[in-house]
This record gives C-alpha cells, sequence and structure tokens, in this order.
C-alpha cells in the first residue's frame, strides 16, 4: 500500500479531469438520487442524439422515452441496493447513424457520500460492436468446424505444454464414447488411453517434432474407448508456439478414427503375405537344383568322413586323436548342412507377418549366401557396397529377403548373355536424409526399354519363357506394405538398377 501511495504521489495529474471525461471514447453520466441528469459526457450525448445541456435536469424519460422504463428500473435498483448493475447488451440505432445497429454494453455504479449514502448513479456506456461482430464470428467458425470435425470423426485438441492442460474439443469425448469433459483436460487423460505398446514410438515422434526435426507431428496408435475397445488413431497436430530458447509451449492437433481402415489395411497384408508366401515356395521350386547341390556338398564330405573312420576302425588302426579330428570336421558339416536347412525353413515356412527391428546390410548378405550357388554358377561377381553405419528399420525381415531374392535372381538372369567376366551384380545401401534407407540392386545385362519401366511391375507381365512376371508386382507391394518406394530405372551405361527406399525405425535417424 505503502509503495502504491508513493508512486502515485511522484506523478503529476491532470488540474482539470474534465478533458479526459470528455474525450473518454465512452459514455459516462451522472444521474443525482431524483434520476435526473447531473453530468453527460460529449460521446454520450452525440449517441442520444442531443446536446449536453439538452439532458441536464431532465430524467431519462424525457431524454430517451424509448428505453426509459427499462433504464429506471435498473437505476432504482442501484439506488436501493448500492450493488453495481451490470446490465446486457442493448442493440439501437444512433442519430449519428440512422438505419445502423450498434451494440452497447451498460454498466450502473452507485456513487456515494462521504458518510456512504447513495447520492446518485453512474452508468457507463460501450460501444461494443466490432468486438461483438468478432466474437460471433469467431463462435460462428467454431461451431463451422465443430460440424465438419464431428462430419469427419476427428476430435481436436489444444495442447498447453507447459502446464499440460489440454482443451479436447466435444466430438473428442464423443469418439471415445465418452461425454465432453467426462475426462480431465489434462494430458494425461489421453496418456492413459494409448496402447502401451505404441507410447515408446509414439514418443519418439513427439520428441522429434519438439526438437522441430520435424515439419508436423503425425502418428498412428491405438486408443482405448469408454467401452474397452481398442480404436485406431490418426494423431496429428503441429507445435504452433515456441518460447524465446525454441522450446514447444503450444500444440494442436486433431485425431481421427481409422479403425475401418486399417482392418482393410490388415486385411490387405494377409492376403498380400499369403501371396507372397505362394512366391517364395515358387522362388524355392526354382532354386531347387541349386539347394540341392549346396546341400549334397556337406552331405557327401559327411559320408567320406564316417566311411574314413569306419575304415580306420575295421582295420584297427584307429588313433584316437585322429578319429576325433575326423569327426569334428564331420559334425562341422552337418552343423552347415543344418544351417542351409535352417535358411531354407525359415525362407518358406508358413509363418505370420511380422515386424522387427531390421537391419538391412545383414538381410542382404543372407539373401547373397541363399542364392550363393546362382551367383556362382552363372560366374557372377558380386560388389556390395554396404554403408554400415546404417540406422535400424521396422521391417518383416522374410519379407524384405523375398524382394531382394527377387531383384537379385532378376539381375543374375539379365546378365546371362554378357561374357561371364562382364557380369557384374551391386547390391548397395545409403541413408537418404536421415529418413529413408536406400537399397538399389544394379546389374549388367541388357537393360530394359523405357516402355517397360512401369509395365514390368504388372501382375503377369514377363518376358521370360518360363517366367510368371509375378516377383516384380509382389515385390513392389511388400515395399509399399512397409510405406517405401521400389522403381526401375536404366543404368547409363549398361544394365538396370531395381531400387527401392523403406523409412528408418521411428521416422527419423540423427546422422550426426
Ligand atoms: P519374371 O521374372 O517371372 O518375368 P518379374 O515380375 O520378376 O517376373 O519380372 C518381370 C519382367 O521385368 C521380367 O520378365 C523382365 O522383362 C523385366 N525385368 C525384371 N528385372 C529385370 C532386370 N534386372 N533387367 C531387365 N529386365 C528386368
Amino acid at each position: 500500500m505503502k509503495d502504491a501511495t508513493r508512486r502515485g504521489s511522484s506523478h503529476k495529474q491532470p488540474a482539470d479531469l474534465s478533458g479526459i471525461y470528455r474525450d473518454v471514447p465512452v459514455g459516462l453520466c451522472f444521474f443525482d438520487s431524483e434520476l435526473l441528469y447531473v453530468h453527460i459526457n460529449d460521446w454520450l450525448a452525440v449517441i442520444n442524439g442531443l446536446s449536453v445541456e439538452e439532458h441536464l435536469g431532465r430524467t431519462i424519460g424525457e431524454v430517451l422515452p424509448d428505453v426509459a422504463v427499462g433504464v429506471e428500473l435498473l437505476l432504482r435498483q442501484v439506488l436501493e441496493t448500492g450493488k453495481p448493475v451490470l446490465d446486457g447488451t442493448v442493440e439501437a440505432e444512433t442519430p449519428a447513424q440512422p438505419g445502423v445497429k450498434r451494440i452497447f454494453q451498460h454498466s450502473y455504479l452507485p456513487v456515494k457520500s462521504d458518510d456512504d449514502t447513495i447520492i446518485g448513479v453512474t452508468c457507463v456506456v460501450q460501444d461494443i460492436t466490432e468486438c461483438a461482430q468478432a466474437e460471433k464470428e469467431l463462435n460462428e467458425r467454431e461451431e463451422r468446424l465443430n460440424l465438419a470435425l464431428d462430419a469427419t470423426s476427428n476430435g481436436a485438441w489444444d495442447w498447453n505444454i507447459v502446464t499440460g492442460e489440454v482443451k479436447f474439443s466435444p466430438q473428442w469425448f464423443r469418439s471415445l464414447g465418452y461425454e465432453p469433459g467426462e475426462l480431465a483436460a489434462h494430458v494425461s487423460s489421453w496418456e492413459k488411453l494409448v496402447h502401451p505398446d505404441d507410447m515408446p514410438r509414439l514418443r519418439e515422434v513427439l520428441k522429434a517434432h519438439f526438437e522441430g526435426k520435424t515439419e508436423s507431428y503425425e502418428f498412428e496408435n491405438r486408443l482405448l474407448t469408454k467401452s474397452g475397445e481398442w480404436r485406431w488413431n490418426l494423431d496429428r497436430g503441429k507445435v504452433v508456439e515456441r518460447d524465446g530458447d525454441g522450446n514447444p509451449v503450444r500444440m494442436v492437433g486433431t485425431d481421427s478414427d481409422i479403425t475401418d481402415r486399417k482392418r482393410f489395411q490388415e486385411q490387405l497384408q494377409r492376403q498380400q503375405s499369403e501371396l507372397a508366401h505362394m512366391s517364395r515356395l515358387s522362388t524355392m521350386g526354382e532354386m531347387v537344383t541349386g539347394l540341392a547341390h549346396e546341400l549334397n556338398q556337406p552331405l557327401y564330405a559327411i559320408s567320406n568322413y564316417v566311411e574314413g573312420c569306419l575304415h580306420l576302425l575295421r582295420n584297427g588302426a584307429a588313433e584316437t586323436g585322429e578319429l576325433i579330428e575326423v569327426l569334428e570336421k564331420s559334425a562341422s558339416q552337418a552343423q552347415r548342412a543344418a544351417e542351409i536347412i535352417r535358411r531354407l525353413r525359415s525362407f518358406v515356412g508358413p509363418r505370420e507377418p511380422r515386424r522387427s527391428s531390421t537391419n538391412i546390410n545383414e538381410l542382404i548378405r543372407t539373401v547373397v549366401e541363399l542364392v550363393d550357388f546362382e551367383i556362382r554358377r552363372d560366374s557372377v561377381s558380386v560388389r556390395l557396397e554396404l554403408d554400415e553405419r546404417l540406422p535400424l528399420m521396422l521391417a518383416d525381415s522374410i519379407q524384405i529377403q523375398q524382394v531382394l531374392v527377387n531383384l537379385v535372381c532378376n539381375a543374375v538372369e539379365a546378365m546371362l548373355d554378357n561374357e561371364p567376366d562382364t557380369r557384374v551384380l551391386t547390391v548397395a545401401t545409403s541413408l537418404s536424409e536421415g529418413r529413408t534407407i536406400d537399397v538399389s540392386v544394379g546389374d549388367t545385362g541388357d537393360g530394359f526399354p523405357a516402355e517397360t519401366a512401369d509395365t514390368m511391375f504388372d501382375a503377369f507381365f514377363t518376358t521370360k519363357p518360363d517366367g510368371m512376371g509375378m516377383g516384380l508386382t509382389i515385390s513392389r507391394s511388400i515395399v509399399e506394405a512397409h510405406d517405401g518406394r521400389l522403381r526401375a530405372a536404366s543404368n547409363p551405361d549398361r544394365g538396370a538398377t531395381f531400387q527401392f527406399t523403406l523409412p528408418v525405425e521411428g521416422g527419423w535417424h540423427d546422422e550426426s
């Protein structure tokens, strides 16, 4: 209080406040206890369409007969109770602008003498036309937005990241089976509904957006409805306000129900994975000669080692050390055969489509081993240009192996007319813009005519006498199901390169 007094007294005050009273763009007038005008400022006099003098000493009934009854009632109420009255808004034409309705807000305040008796009423009139119109427009806009959100089953949210408060739209609640406002307006309400398995990735994607690494935030996750079912949801948002240090302060976004789309996608994926499985079986059918040959080698070696041991034992010439050495060799050949069968089984065995953190370079090495027989038989030299610092990706490793087997086998076949020493298969990996992994399979064959660059990916398109024409179709659908792209290009010198991209796990990778 002391401070306030000091502050007030240290500043010069205008000697006469009447200038402010006259010029302020607010209507001010004072009625005495008889409800006669004692003061009125110019602004209000103009609104009322009379001069200041024409008001003084007159009642409101004489000045403004149209509104007198209502206003007098309020003035009397203030005189009797001594309490201010904030009246609602009044729409009226003014003599200054006939034919134009403006909106005024009236307030009535008691005026007391030094001994606390009520000696009159001050009336404050404000022209709030522009303000009311802006509010009306804002309400209409919000209504339209809500209607649009309702129609698309989208719910909207506005999140204060600093305090954790969230304004959820009525549709946000309804789409999850709740009544508007049934859950606390806090980020924790939403967090409790997110499927726990989706949370770690969601946090990563959100963090990347908070740190300004992504333009906007987008994530598909499951949300628990009031009835206890999991609903698939597309969560989209954007930080719209940051503090001076760049930390996010406010984020707005929408949630849309994508359960039907997800179910359809899952069904499509199941069908695609069954088709892919059939195709793997048929690929294996084509590779069976090579596999038989590959299996034959260790089996033949095992048989030789065992024969050798038997021979030594029969002749009584067996020395323990020698026997152990031969049997160890035999065991390692048996392991080699088992490994070939394991690879084969994991490639063609029936299985549910399953995505996990996958290292693309390891998949490429496995595939090169799987088709090793064809590569050696056809004298193809292999160049692996693999970026060893690549991040992981979320993928179905068997399906991606299948894409690689298709592309590698096509590349090998495309080079069969070449001289053996010019058959070069190049498999390369790299990271593009920290977001996608690029994989390319290049050959030095005859390439393809420009007009088949797209049709090649059509089902049953083949230029091979015994071809099925399904390899590229299935490969493309597998890559696209992984949110990637597969395309073909002719090399500038000779041959073709098939390139596919796959998103990095978590949507983003820091290269620094
Ligand atoms: P298929 O191998 O049974 O023909 P694909 O769908 O794998 O089925 O391939 C379709 C066609 O695309 C091939 O028949 C061939 O004409 C063309 N093609 C695929 N890979 C290459 C390649 N590396 N070089 C040139 N043409 C290719």
